[in-house]
This record gives C-alpha cells, structure tokens and sequence, in this order.
C-alpha cells in the first residue's frame, strides 16, 4: 500500500511555486521598504507556551493543537500560529528591552480543523510585529503597509479593511459579563456552537455566523459602550490617520478576533471572492502579552497573512503576472556528440550573461524532439550546437516567438550578441 500524505497538509508543486515564490518576494519587499527585518524561530514550542499566550479557551488551544510528548516527556505542540514564539525567541534573545523592533517572519503552521478551500492543517502565514511602540501611528503604519501590498499585488480592489477596538482587557471582562447576562436570559436562541461558548469564550458569539444568533445581538450590550477614554482616543487616532492616507475601512463593532491576546485595535482585511475563508489578513494590537509570556511590559501589534488564501485570491483574480511561470529564456539545443562541449558552452554563458536562464538540453534526442522541448520550455530563444557548429566554433541562434530567420553566431561572441537581444525583449 502506498504512504499517503497527511488530510490537509498539501505539496507544493512546482507548477505553483512560481506563484508562491513572486507572491513571497513581494511581501518582502514591500516589508523592507518599510525596513522591518525578518526573524526566525523553531515550528515547535513548549505547549504551555501557546496555553498562555492563545489561551486556555479559544478553539485553537482547546482542539486545534498538535501536540505530543517528545522522548523526555515534554509536552510540545506544533506552531499554530506565529506570535507566541516570536515574542518568546524576542524575550529571550533580549530584543525587547529599551528599543523597538518591527520584524516579519514566514512559515507553517498546524491547526487540526476541517480541511476546506482555504483551510488547511499545514497552512502558511507571514506575520508581522513591532515592539515597544504604544501610539496608533504604528497600528496606521501596518495598515498602509498592507494597503501597499495590495495595490503591489493588483488586487486592492477585492480586498476591504474592517477595523475595531477591543479597549483594555478590564473593558473587555466587564463588557463579558454584561454580555454573558444578557445572552444567559436567552440562551435558548441561540445556535448550538453560540451555547457552547456561551461559558467558555462568549466574545467569539459576537463574530458568530448564525443569522438568528446575530439578529439576537442586535439589542446585545455593546462593546463600544464599555471601552476607557484612552482606548477610544487611540482608535478615533487610529482612523483620523488612515483617512488622512486615505486608507478606506469599515468600523465594525462584532469584530473580535479569536485569539485572546489582543487589547485596543484589532483588524481584518477580508474578500467576497474565497468564500467562507474570506479574511486573508488579521491582526491587532496585544499590549499584554509580552508580559503574559514572563517578560518585561512591551506593547506589541502585529498581523498575520495567510499565504494559501492570497495565492487562491491572486490566481481567482489572474493577475500573477505572465513572467512569473517563464523559467527558461534560452534553451541550449545539442545534438549529435556534443554534450561535453554544450555543458561547457552553457557554463561560459552562464558566468558572461548571469541575468539570462539558460537550460541546456540533457539526453541527447534528434534534433526534431529536442526543438519540440525548447518550444515547450517557453523559451524565446534555441541555441542550437551540431557536430559542425563545434568543431568551426559556432553556434545557431533560432527565435522561437518571433519570425526572424535564423543565424549563425560565433561561439567567442555569443554572450555579447545574446545580452544585446535579452535586454531588447
Ligand atoms: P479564520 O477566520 O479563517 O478561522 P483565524 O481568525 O483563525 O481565521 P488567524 O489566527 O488570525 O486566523 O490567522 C491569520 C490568517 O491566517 C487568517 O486570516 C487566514 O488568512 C490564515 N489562516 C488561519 N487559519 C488557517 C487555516 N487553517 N488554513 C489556511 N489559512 C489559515
Ligand atoms: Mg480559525
């Protein structure tokens, strides 16, 4: 029988790695115009890790994780998301202290749900934090930053921002039990899920999918009505800076977010174009995490892109660009006993011409089926080496995508001749 992967953790093919690698560059370059610096830390951490900075009663923690005992016995989990290590790699390292930092970081992580379009158990994010900076310019900062993004990768118009403010953790307890009374008086309207969460995490009711659940919020308690002065001056700070970058948003007031760690601004940017698995970037401020985590008070903000999401978005939409799939500009032809001298030949193009790709055919074949492959490989130009073009140190040129006769080059000149063509294309 034979081993097959595991339910949602997928191989990546090279036919979409392209997509993936352009995507990726990207973000980091958009991150570094910024001047935000990467960081890398290890995919597994100690479980309690994840217990305090997620908390005990999200659903990622309470059923999502994996996790194991390894060989001494240490219950370790798998990353299901990225803030928790960053701010334990940022803590120990003592990155925190007396400075800010704004870093990024990209990779897996591994959350047992039930695999979908855009829902995975292996799924990759790029996340971005920065530390030690208390005021709204930079919760603004990250937001133009994407917003930048967007309009890099062309899809600015299907994706929207949703923002919202979660006030201080004191907010938030009193506006819980406000809403767990109301809620309690009614508990048998509403949806099954709603119920069960009703006693261990009541705010993840408010972003509740459920049309009668939702309709029952309507005369809910607001949040809004339970957030400190300090909070709604960031958040109305917040939204005075984004409009004058002329960053479009939509407050809403039922966004909260299914970590624990978050406190004041809390965002979403979400499309109408994957379906259920709409939000492709989520993120906020956690001003108390770092010291939830054991280290010194750092206020923190910070967000993560979920990359499968955004490659489903980019090809739904097609704007990768055509060039992103062209791997080959030049494919070396060789037929007869030439392979010694195509393999060398391919060498001096490669350290004269660097910017050119060049793929050398391998496994000799006629003439005929080796021309079949260069046209394949999408090439715009077959260098072509018989028997007689070796031995009088020549070489064909043959353009596959233009009506161009073909020539004959010397070898001596060919890396001249081919980097005036290549930068005419
Ligand atoms: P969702 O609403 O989809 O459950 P979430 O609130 O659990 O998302 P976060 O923990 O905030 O998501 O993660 C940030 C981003 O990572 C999400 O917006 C999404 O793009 C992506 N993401 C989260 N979980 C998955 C998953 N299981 N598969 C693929 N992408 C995911
Ligand atoms: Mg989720």
């Amino acid at each position: 029988m034979k081993i097959q992967s595991i339910r949602g953790m997928n191989d990546l093919l090279p036919e979409q790695s392209a997509t993936w690698q352009y995507l990726e560059r990207a973000i980091a370059d958009v991150l570094g115009r910024y001047a935000y610096r990467e960081i890398r830390f290890p995919v597994l951490e100690q479980t309690e890790l994840f217990k305090r900075a997620v908390g005990e009663v999200t659903d990622i923690v309470e059923k999502e994780m994996y996790s194991f005992d390894d060989r001494n016995g240490d219950s370790l989990s798998l990353r299901p998301e990225g803030t928790a290590g960053c701010v334990r790699a940022c803590t120990e390292n003592g990155l925190l202290h007396n400075q800010t930092q704004r870093l990024w970081y990209t990779g897996p992580m591994f959350r047992h749900e039930r695999p979908q379009k855009g829902r995975l158990r292996q799924f990759h994010q790029v996340g971005v934090e920065a530390f030690g900076l208390v005021g709204p310019d930079i919760d603004a900062e990250l937001l133009v930053l994407t917003a930048r993004l967007w309009k890099t990768l062309k899809i600015e118009n299907a994706v929207s921002l949703q923002i919202n403010s979660l006030g201080t953790s004191a907010d938030r307890a009193n506006y819980r039990s406000a809403l767990v009374e109301y809620l309690s008086a009614r508990q048998e309207q509403l949806d099954e899920d709603s119920q069960r969460r009703l006693s261990s995490n009541p705010m993840r009711i408010l972003d509740s999918k459920n049309a009668d659940t939702q309709a029952l919020l309507n005369d809910a308690p607001s949040l809004e009505d339970f957030i400190d002065e300090e909070s709604k001056k960031h958040f109305k700070q917040l939204c005075s800076m984004l409009d004058a970058a002329g960053v479009n948003y939509q407050i809403n007031p039922r966004l909260v977010r299914g970590l624990d760690y978050y406190s004041k601004t809390v965002f979403e940017w979400v499309t109408t174009h994957l379906g259920a698995q709409g939000t492709v970037c989520a993120g906020g401020r956690y001003d108390g995490l770092v010291e939830q985590l054991g280290g010194k008070p750092c206020p923190g903000v910070g967000f993560a892109m979920g990359v499968e999401r955004l490659v489903l978005l980019l090809d739904e939409l097609g704007v990768v660009p055509d060039s992103v799939g062209q791997i080959v500009d030049v494919y070396l032809v060789a037929v007869g006993d030439v392979d010694t001298q195509a393999l060398v030949l391919g060498e001096e193009l490669r350290s004269n011409c660097p910017t050119i790709r060049l793929q050398t055919n391998c496994g000799g074949g006629s003439f005929k089926s080796q021309i079949k492959k260069a046209d394949k490989s999408a090439a715009s130009i077959a260098l072509i080496l018989g028997e007689d073009e070796a031995a009088n140190k020549k070489i064909g040129v043959k353009f596959l995508r233009e009506d161009r006769p073909q020539e004959t080059v010397d070898q001596a000149e060919l890396a001249n001749y081919l980097t005036t063509i290549i930068t005419t294309y």
